[in-house]
């Protein structure tokens, strides 16, 4: 069994159906594979007995990315706001605007008097940080605006902007470092820094970390759920005349012949490939037998700096469905909220103390790795959202869904698993956080949850097929073994190999939907112009 296509696709998160939707639009023979029953990856909506829940992204982030996109693709989707509210033990802000970091650094003085000046200084920096995201998102990706064609808006718009733009690189740069070492010189108070920053990722650059405050201004909410973008996208692909095929797990490249095949043994010759799905596995299933010399030994050295790089942190997520009505939560926060319910912050629980239990894991008993599940559940923070307070039919009348979160080690879940109780460790969890939450802000939770179950590193490692279950590509703490500056993200999307391009949130760092989409989109560009050079 055998079919040729123009250019192939491997997976249908964001960045692969960009791709493909590019690709089709400009005439190419497109066939995107999915090995899952559906397309999206990561940005996934669900349905449960009438509840509508967020599998992956709770809401997006346009980043002068998404709309633009959608513009060119001629897509349009209803968007609801995705209002965001903050919350440390019974103190709550809600933000409205950009001034409201003006309400969160009033919360934070509450909690932590003494430490006024600290707070004041952290203020400043996410105030800067601020400008500069006005400027980096302030205006239309180039990727996905045609200035060139546009002589009055090239002079009058893009150029004062790119050398704005150019200035806020540089500061960006300034800002590179991860955001606990950096935290920890502008505040002595560890309990503080900890609310600041522990639901970022470990290590996250500076500049990334403190642009949270801007990013809560600008999410949006499809009407329907995240998963609209993702139809829409189809549709497009199938508009265009491209093809998608789901249930079709690539197994194997063969970079030299130029096919691939999947695990039922279909073998798909191709063109270019667009590798848009975990970058560990294209580099683990290619054979390079038949490329040139050069090729193939560039493409073996970047496969061990692949192999030796790391997923980022993952998720572990609680979802409740709750008789009590939607009205309810919204008297205590917007749709997305994040929460902690002590101030007294993770501390070591995270860092030092789970890197123990890690390292001498066979001798301890389950009963100590409950105990830190407790510390850990009580002192975290929580990213909850509450999709009915954004869109009232996505939940049954009277009723409301929540998707509660947090920053999870892949590690530790995976070695549950191997001990065997990996199904008995959900339910703790589910049974800890559901806890913690009733005797804090959501006192309903202790009678009135009708359902709920839960996803763990390892279901996002089984669903998207993302190495330790990464939800945004690669880890901070090790070395990134791909591009990660801002100016040369043309470069992200090569391979060593010339007809392999890679899309996605492995090929940048940092990233998310935007990047993913952008680099999507970029892929798309250069098989366009590499086919249109060889006549393709
Ligand atoms: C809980 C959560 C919260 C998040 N929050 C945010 C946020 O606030 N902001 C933000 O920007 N981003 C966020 N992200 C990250 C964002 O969702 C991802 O970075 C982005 O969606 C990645 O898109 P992608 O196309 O690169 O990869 P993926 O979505 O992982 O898509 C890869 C696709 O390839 C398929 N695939 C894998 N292997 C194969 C194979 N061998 N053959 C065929 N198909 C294959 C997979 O099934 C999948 O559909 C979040 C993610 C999660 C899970």
């Amino acid at each position: 069994m055998s079919e040729k296509h123009g250019v192939i696709v491997v997976g249908g998160g964001m960045a692969g159906l960009v791709a493909a939707a590019y690709l089709a639009r400009a005439g190419a023979d497109v066939l995107l594979l999915e090995k899952n029953e559906r397309c999206g990856g990561l940005v996934n909506t669900f349905t449960r007995d009438g509840f509508r829940f967020e599998g992956g992204v709770r809401a997006l982030v346009s980043a002068g990315i998404i709309f633009p996109m959608m513009q060119e693709l001629g897509i349009t989707l209803d968007t609801l706001p995705n209002r965001v509210s903050v919350g440390v033990e019974d103190r709550i802000m809600h933000v409205t605007s950009p001034e409201s970091l003006q309400d969160y650094l009033a919360l934070l003085k509450g909690l932590y008097p003494e430490s006024t000046a600290e707070i004041e200084r952290v203020g400043a920096v996410v105030r800067r940080v601020m400008r500069e995201m006005r400027v980096l998102y302030g205006m239309s990706n180039p990727a996905f605006n045609d200035f060139r064609s546009d002589k009055r808006y090239f002079f009058g718009t893009f150029l004062p902007w790119f050398f704005r733009f150019l200035l806020t690189l540089v500061n960006i740069a300034a800002m590179r470092g991860p955001v606990e070492p950096y935290l920890d010189r502008i505040v002595k108070q560890r309990a503080l820094r900890d609310i600041i920053s522990q639901h970022f990722f470990r290590g996250t650059p500076t500049f990334f970390a403190m642009s949270y405050f801007y990013l809560y201004n600008d999410y949006f909410y499809p009407k329907g759920g995240v998963g609209k973008l993702v139809e829409a996208l189809e549709q497009k692909i199938h508009e265009f005349g491209g093809k998608i095929k789901t249930g079709a797990e690539i197994t194997a490249v063969h970079a030299g012949e130029k096919w691939v095949s999947d695990r039922d043994g279909r073998r798909y010759e191709y063109g270019e490939l667009v590798w848009a799905a975990d970058l560990k596995t294209l580099y683990r299933i290619t054979q390079t037998a038949g490329c040139a010399p050069a090729a193939a030994s560039a493409f073996a050295a970047q496969k061990q700096r692949v192999l030796a790089g790391r997923g980022a942190d993952s998720v572990f997520t609680v979802y409740a469905a709750v008789a009590e009505p939607p009205e309810t939560f919204a008297a205590i926060s917007h749709g997305h909220f994040f929460y902690t319910p002590s101030r007294l912050g993770l501390g070591e629980i995270h860092r030092a103390e789970l890197r123990a239990l890690l390292q001498d894991w066979a001798s301890h008993s389950r009963a100590e790795v409950l105990a830190w599940l407790d510390r850990f559940c009580e002192r975290n923070t929580y990213e909850i959202a509450i999709p009915a307070l954004k869109d009232p039919e996505a939940a049954p009348p009277g009723q409301t869904g929540l998707i509660i979160s947090t920053l999870f080690d892949y590690a530790l879940v995976k070695k549950v698993q191997e001990s065997g109780w990996y199904e008995d460790f959900k339910a703790e969890m589910e049974r800890r956080i559901l806890n913690v939450l009733a005797a804090s802000i959501y006192p309903m939770l202790r009678d009135k949850v009708r359902f709920v179950f839960s996803t763990s590193p390892l279901t996002i490692e089984a669903v998207a097929g993302s190495s330790e279950g990464a939800i945004v590509g690669w880890s901070f703490e090790e070395p990134i073994p791909v591009t990660a500056q801002m100016l040369k993200i043309n470069d992200a999307i090569k391979t060593p190999l010339p007809h392999i391009a890679q899309a996605g949130q492995w090929a940048y760092s940092p990233t998310g939907v935007p990047t993913a989409i952008l680099t999507g989109k970029l892929a798309a560009d250069r098989v366009i112009a590499q086919r249109r050079r060889g006549g393709g």
